[in-house]
């Protein structure tokens, strides 16, 4: 009888609840990671891992943010922007990292050059102290006092019936060893995504990949993806300690290349440099790189078809990590899952997976290792879904990729739809968010007949979900019913996903 969205408060800080009566809200925005946090307010990135390394609370405003901003989303103490849906970069990263986040408030009228914004009629500078609730999405001018969260002795023991009655696995979305363990504590049975570009922006390496980028040859871009590497593999060995034997799946690749590149004058001179190019040379690269659809861009297993050194470096640092942390633990079974992101034609599976089998395999006969490894895929585009009979020829597993399987199927921008969806609601057209609640009438019968068509041509296919919906609990029912082995959400909804999981099993046996 409990409802699992309520575990949210016990996992995330609250608002003092007497404090919060008193208080009224100046904006409204979605409520995309639950939380709540008060701080200073911040613009940039940079600004947020100064102010917030020196123990500063503060909160990160942004129009929107890309993964440039990984390392300020992570120091502060809530997110929030003025463009974006339930599913873009800010409110993916942020639920992943357990951070407050408050996405397209587009009230905000932003002015992100003067650092300023202004918002029901009061302008906020740079220092000036706001309070959002990412379970509501209400924004507060000052500071409203929180209060951590707690979690008491039976929560362990509501966790343990839960696991009792769920048949389905739970994993999570996770990209660094951190975020693994956290979801490990949380009851995480593996890694069922693992967005690796997030990790080429950590400052030892974002040089490196920007050199790839702007690579004139196949030798130019393999010798920057030869000093991403060793990063990369450790990035994997880690992950693989962290989760100590239990499945990891790792995907290639997947953000159009002009989210690496940089935006500041001085960085795009400082790139300029390390390159020997002009810095004219090199904003025309930048401008080349742009796309007026970037979502339905050069993404995902595209970049492979263009670069297969990009997917040939990244099964080689998984290769290479599975076998040095096999070594040290002979007992874990370890089989590294490749999967490549975006296909929606078996050919373009079968082009790039014989790049990475080809590698893979020189990898373990050089090595003289003993290793099994899967290469599967993201069904992510309808076409993928409506041909999953000929993709299982190929694949050892399918995993729904349901933020874009939504926004391809129903044609929204899963960054632009929240502008029109609340004239959706009152119009009675929509009664909730298909990028946090699973369209099970429409993108569900997609994934139910992806599974009637690919289960028959390949019984061993594995097949889970790894959109945002994988912690949403009507949606894991759904899983559950049309018969997934496991649902991948980030590490706090881990717990909502074991109890929605087995109150789905106890509904289904009747
Ligand atoms: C998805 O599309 O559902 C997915 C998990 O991938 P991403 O959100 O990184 O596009
Ligand atoms: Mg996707």
């Amino acid at each position: 009888m409990i409802d699992p969205r309520n575990l949210d408060t016990l996992l995330h800080p609250q608002f003092d609840a007497k404090e919060l009566k008193a208080a009224t809200p100046v904006g409204k925005g979605l409520g995309a990671s639950p939380g709540a946090a008060c701080g200073k307010v911040v613009f940039t990135a940079e600004d947020a891992k100064a102010q917030g390394g020196a123990g500063e609370k503060v909160v990160l405003v942004r129009l929107e943010t890309s993964p440039e901003d990984i390392e300020g989303m992570k120091a502060a103490q809530g997110i929030l922007t003025v463009r974006g849906g339930m599913t873009s970069h800010a409110a993916v990263v942020a639920r992943g990292m357990g951070t407050c986040c408050v996405s397209g408030c587009s009230d905000i009228a932003m002015d992100e050059e003067n650092k300023q914004f202004t918002l029901a009629g009061k302008t906020y500078h740079e220092g000036d102290y706001i309070s959002i609730d990412g379970s509501t999405g209400n924004i507060y001018d000052g500071i409203i006092p929180t209060v951590d969260a707690t979690i008491a002795g039976e929560f362990g023991r509501v966790m343990d019936w839960a696991d009792k009655y769920r048949t389905l696995k739970v994993r999570t979305n996770a990209d660094t060893p951190a975020d693994a363990k956290k979801a490990r504590e949380l009851g995480a049975e593996g890694i069922g995504l693992c967005r690796t570009e997030h990790m080429f922006f950590e400052a030892d390496r974002i040089a490196a990949f920007r050199e790839m980028i702007c690579a004139d040859t196949v030798e130019e871009r393999e010798a920057a993806l030869d000093k991403i590497l060793p990063y990369q593999q450790g990035d994997f060995e880690k992950l693989y300690e962290a989760l100590e034997g239990n499945p990891v799946t790792i995907r290639f690749l997947d953000p159009p290349l002009h989210e690496f590149v940089p935006t500041e004058e001085a960085d795009i001179e400082a790139l300029a440099k390390a390159q020997g190019k002009s810095v004219e040379d090199i904003k025309a690269l930048i401008a080349s790189l742009h796309e007026f659809n970037p979502m339905m861009g050069h993404r995902g297993c595209r970049l492979a078809v263009t670069y297969p050194e990009i997917a040939k470096m990244q099964t080689k640092a998984v290769i290479r990590a599975a076998i040095n942390v096999k070594k040290a633990h002979p007992d874990w079974t370890l089989v590294p899952e490749i999967m490549i992101p975006l296909v929606g034609d078996i050919k373009e599976l079968k082009y790039v997976k014989k790049f990475v089998v080809e590698t893979a395999d020189a990898e373990i006969a050089a090595a003289g290792a003993d290793l099994k490894y899967e290469v599967g895929t993201m069904i992510e585009i309808p076409r993928a879904a409506l041909t999953a009979d000929e993709i299982a020829t190929e694949a050892d597993f399918f995993c729904f990729g349901t933020n874009d399987l939504t926004q391809m199927t129903f044609g929204f921008s899963r960054d632009d739809a929240g502008k029109f969806l609340d004239a959706y609601y009152d119009a009675k057209i929509f009664e909730n968010d298909p990028f946090a609640k699973l369209d099970q009438t429409g993108v569900g019968k997609l994934m139910d007949m992806a599974i009637k068509l690919g289960k028959p041509v390949n019984p061993a296919l594995h097949i889970g979900i790894c959109g945002e919906h994988g912690g949403d609990p009507t949606s894991v029912e759904f899983c559950h019913k049309i018969g997934l082995d496991y649902v991948s959400c980030s590490p706090f909804r881990v717990p909502i996903a074991r109890l929605a999981a087995a109150q789905a099993a106890i509904s289904c046996k009747g």
